[in-house]
């Protein structure tokens, strides 16, 4: 079984060739348009999507020494994502797959997220408690199969990675900011600031108040000392990062306890965080979980996850027709 999936969801077009359940390239080429505007535009992530995906998918077969006629399957990211950067990967996931005459399979991006576990050994297995933090999302999600995972909490407004994101733009940081904080936090002292966290219901979580709180503390702050950014970067940063990995981990630890999982994993692109790793796995040594993380490569968007969850699609003969189209609040769990 040879697949080549696509992703085009946001703003990296990535293609990737598996074969046999082994990913054999993954081609990852992130637009620098947005860098300038400090967050993703829509309308540029799609035309740039355009630019890249024949070239991206040419370097993709070419690296993994595979040809069209090799192809068992074309796989792309339904959703969910920006409705014009999908129909991008779609359209030619569509045309291909007609072309060459061989299945289509659909993929959920967030489904996808938790699936890169299974592209590297040391692999989860069924149940463990998935923790997806991204740009877009925060999830819990108990994970049952490969094909089946329920969100048993998520975010009621802001992505954990948006809150990153925006607090780094309220401190001049540029975009994407979550790396530049994760950096900075090294050297700070993580309880010097309080922010108030959002208590939410059951498990699911609020970040759009701790971003007001951190824009009107620093407004406040400015305003008696001009200099207090510069001044205080690393504990200001080292204090954010402490807040937001504190409301993430508690609720999630109090998830892994009801569903008594004894595995416990991170998806998504914070979970490159160095902080947020490094209080799940101290968090994870005294309940006595054992935790997975991906390689870096496969936390943030790829198409090496959705050929991994396309996979595991081709193997149950899970495709789609032609009629498909793309779904920008595509959610897990529902078809
Ligand atoms: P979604 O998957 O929900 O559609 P997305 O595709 O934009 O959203 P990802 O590519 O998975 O999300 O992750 C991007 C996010 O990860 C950004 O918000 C970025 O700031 C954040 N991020 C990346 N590295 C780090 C880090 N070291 N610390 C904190 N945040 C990080
Ligand atoms: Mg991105
Ligand atoms: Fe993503």
């Amino acid at each position: 079984i040879v697949i080549l999936a696509i992703e085009s969801s946001c703003d990296e077009t990535s293609a990737a060739i598996i074969a046999n359940g082994k990913v054999l390239n993954n081609y990852i080429a992130t637009q620098s348009v947005h860098e300038i505007y400090g967050g993703v535009v829509p309308e540029l992530a799609s035309r740039a999507h355009q630019q890249n995906i024949v070239p991206v998918v040419d370097l993709a077969m070419k690296n993994a020494g595979i040809k069209k006629e090799d192809l068992s399957a074309i796989a792309f990211t339904r959703g969910p994502g920006l409705l014009g950067a999908l129909l991008v990967g779609a359209s030619f996931a569509k045309s291909m797959a007609l072309a060459l005459g061989i299945p289509l399979i659909e993929v959920n991006h967030m489904e996808a997220h938790i699936m890169a576990h299974f592209i590297e050994d040391p692999k989860p297995s069924f149940p463990f408690l998935c923790l997806t933090v991204s740009g877009g999302h925060t999830q819990i999600v108990l994970v049952e199969d490969h094909l089946k995972m329920q969100v048993i909490g998520e975010t009621r407004d802001d992505a954990v990675g948006e809150a990153f994101d925006k607090s780094a733009k309220i401190l001049g940081l540029g975009y994407p900011g979550g790396p530049k904080i994760d950096k900075l936090a090294k050297d700070g002292n993580p309880t010097r600031f309080n922010f108030p966290e959002t208590e939410m219901p059951g498990f699911d979580y609020s970040f759009s108040g701790i971003k007001t709180a951190i824009l009107y503390f620093l407004r406040d702050e400015v305003k008696k000392d001009p200099d207090f950014v510069e001044k205080n970067l690393n504990d200001i940063t080292a204090s954010i990062q402490h807040a937001l990995i504190n409301m993430l981990l508690q609720k999630f630890r109090k998830a892994a306890r009801k569903h008594k999982v004894k595995e416990v994993a991170l998806a998504g692109g914070v979970s490159a965080n160095s902080g947020l790793r490094n209080a799940l796995t101290e968090m994870a040594a005294k309940e006595g979980w054992q935790t997975f993380i991906p390689a870096f490569e496969y936390c943030t968007d790829n198409a090496g996850m959705i050929a991994m969850a396309a996979h595991y699609k081709f193997l149950a003969n899970e495709f789609v027709g032609q009629e498909v189209s793309a779904l920008p609040r595509m959610k897990i769990g529902i078809k």
